[in-house]
């Protein structure tokens, strides 16, 4: 490569090309025999992903940039929010499709913060729980403003009173999730949404996670804590389409009760020679091919489809949550309310443990505290034999290298 130019003179034939591509793929995770967790929401099912390859290759060049020029995209991003906003008793108008949860979060708080300034709040702040995604502290570090962490209470759900005793003259936002990634359970949306009311402040429920699952959840059977806009005092949810919507990568909404909220979203320009421009969220070109096949995802499961997915990630989730039990030594990190979860040793070494799974083939995520499980569909199938090498791994671990723990399994 080194006496070539980056850039190919006479350019690569398709076949050529393919096979190149095929070889470099190789290197990657095989996410569809449910090795991983969390990256891909992998369903198994044949008949969506095909679909989802077909709805994507019709627009594959389509640009929602122009809802006038492309008024079918603008619909599916209106049918889109509605759905969301009905799933979760929102405002059906009150919302907008970003490209993921991070986008609807920055797009949450930047609402926030100019409400703040509105209101002659001159450093505005956002308290959020430790557990929040670090989409809040990359929202708030792109928005110039302060995130203040607060505690857990010991059942790892944040502690409303510790929140309300960092609540100042500043604060813009309080924020909590429904569940969080770390340990999958549910903050006391009741609780906090009431100090907000009290306060006057702004409440943003990120239920990225939640938001596509938690009111299939309830339908199946599950206890489900108040966490949507039912609660009175909660004025924006974020919820990814591309998680637990099963949709492929790039949709996700930002919700809000007060459709005033979400015309501060929006950001118009008319000082240009290219004429007058306007953006609802953060991108200017947005690809074609996520909207119109979450749209097509949501349509073809619907409330039937949805469901039966939630009963084999909720039996999925029984099955690993009680055989990891079993396991001497093993520990789940807290309560987990849904479909993800923690688990750690009493009496041994979990970086040795998660090194042992490495070695077997799985690839699960790290944490500071232990190993970390997204359940998907697909993996109801793949329970028993990771249970096997899960015990194997615990028999097994005084031979591993005991790697230190850390992200994503790099060395820290
Ligand atoms: C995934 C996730 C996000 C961020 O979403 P992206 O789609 O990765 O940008 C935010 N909050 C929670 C709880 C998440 O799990």
């Amino acid at each position: 490569m080194s006496d070539e130019s980056q850039l190919s003179t006479h350019g690569v034939d398709p076949d050529d090309l393919l096979s190149e591509l095929d070889l470099l793929k190789a290197e990657d995770v095989s996410w569809q025999d449910g090795r991983t967790f969390s990256l891909v929401y992998n369903t198994g099912d044949e008949v969506l992903e095909k679909l989802q390859g077909e709805v994507a290759l019709r627009f594959l060049h389509e640009n929602a940039l122009s809802p006038f020029a492309f008024p079918s995209l603008r619909n599916f991003e209106a049918d889109l929010v509605a759905v969301g906003a009905e799933l979760l008793h929102g405002n059906l108008k009150g919302g907008s499709l970003t490209s993921g949860g991070t986008e609807s979060i920055l797009m949450a708080m930047k609402v926030a913060r100019d409400l703040a300034l509105d209101r002659g709040v001159n450093a505005p702040e956002i308290i959020a729980p430790q557990t929040a995604h670090p989409a809040f502290a990359k929202a708030a570090h792109t928005l110039g403003i302060k995130l203040i962490l607060a505690p857990l209470r010991e059942d790892y759900r944040v502690d409303p009173a510790a929140m309300e005793r960092l609540i100042t003259e500043n604060t813009a936002v309080l924020v909590a999730s429904a569940p969080c990634y770390p340990y999958g359970v549910i903050d006391p949306i009741e609780d906090v949404a009431s100090i907000a009311l009290d306060r006057g402040l702004l409440f943003h429920v990120d239920a990225c996670l939640g938001g596509w699952l938690l009111p299939f959840w309830k339908k199946i059977g599950r206890a489900v804590p108040p966490f949507d806009f039912r609660v009175e005092g909660v004025t924006s949810m974020s919820a990814d389409i591309h998680k637990y919507g099963y949709t492929f990568k790039g949709a996700s909404l930002v919700l809000y009760r007060d459709r005033e909220h979400l015309n501060r979203q929006y950001f118009f320009y008319d000082d240009w020679p290219g004429g007058l421009y306007g953006a609802p969220a953060a991108p200017g070109t947005r690809p074609g091919s996520p909207i119109a096949a979450a749209w097509a995802t949501v349509r073809h499961l619907g409330e039937e489809g949805y469901m039966a997915k939630a009963r084999q990630v909720a039996e999925a989730t029984d099955r690993f949550v009680s055989g990891i039990e079993a396991i001497p030594g093993l520990v789940i990190t807290g309560e987990p309310d849904m479909s993800l979860f923690e688990f750690t040793t009493t009496s041994g070494d979990i970086a040795a443990i998660g090194d042992q799974m490495d070695d077997a083939g799985w690839n699960l995520d790290r944490q500071q505290g232990g190993l970390h499980l997204m359940v998907s569909p697909y993996h109801v199938q793949i329970v028993e034999r990771f249970l096997v090498d899960l015990a194997k791994a615990v028999e097994n671990q005084g031979d591993s290298r005991g790697k230190k723990i850390g992200y994503g399994g790099v060395d820290v």
